[in-house]
């Protein structure tokens, strides 16, 4: 009878040893700063369609026509047309294509004088003069928060994309 009773407390014991793990494994600490916070949780799959200059009407009647990207949208693009993104040499650094959401970056290295970043692997781009106000409010060093598409509405640019500000901002491409 003692047997029993022991394999029987053994037996609970390992239930309960097990049920904890278990308890710990679920509850494992979670990286909360890998969720994005834009963009409803998720990375946009691809960059915006086409080139045209919309801002997002809110509830309140104003209208974001800040570069952003909320449900899958891409607000605040400039026009296909805008003189300023005229490059006589697209792409003369070569192409980027390390590109959408399957990879996410931290900045390894920032150039505010120049406007310019590195990517892990010494990827470098520079910020549109016109968008760097918007990139220098960004935290650098939060983490893996950035991804790159390519843009389809203006030839030798790419977009950077702030998966938690949901903000992008045009960059070209300097190389490696
Ligand atoms: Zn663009």
């Amino acid at each position: 009878m003692k047997a029993i009773i022991r394999s029987l407390c053994v037996g609970a014991l390992t239930i309960v040893v097990a049920g904890a793990l278990a308890a710990q494994a679920t509850a494992a600490p979670r990286d909360d700063g890998h969720r994005p916070r834009a963009n409803q949780g998720r990375i946009p799959e691809r960059a915006p369609r086409e080139a045209i200059r919309e801002g997002e009407h809110l509830p309140s009647g104003h209208v974001n026509d800040l570069p952003h990207v909320n449900h899958d949208h891409w607000y605040g693009h400039a026009e296909a047309g805008d003189a300023r993104f005229h490059l006589s040499h697209p792409y003369e650094h070569g192409r980027f294509a390390r590109l959408g959401p399957s990879f996410r970056y931290r900045v390894a290295r920032i150039d505010r004088d120049r406007h310019m970043f590195w990517l892990p692997g010494g990827f470098s781009f520079e910020i549109a003069t016109w968008d760097w106000p918007l990139f220098a409010d960004w935290c650098w060093d939060c983490g893996d928060d950035f991804v790159v598409y390519d843009d389809p509405g203006h030839a030798g640019w790419y977009l950077v994309y702030n998966v938690h500000l949901g903000a992008y901002v045009h960059a070209t491409f300097m190389g490696a």
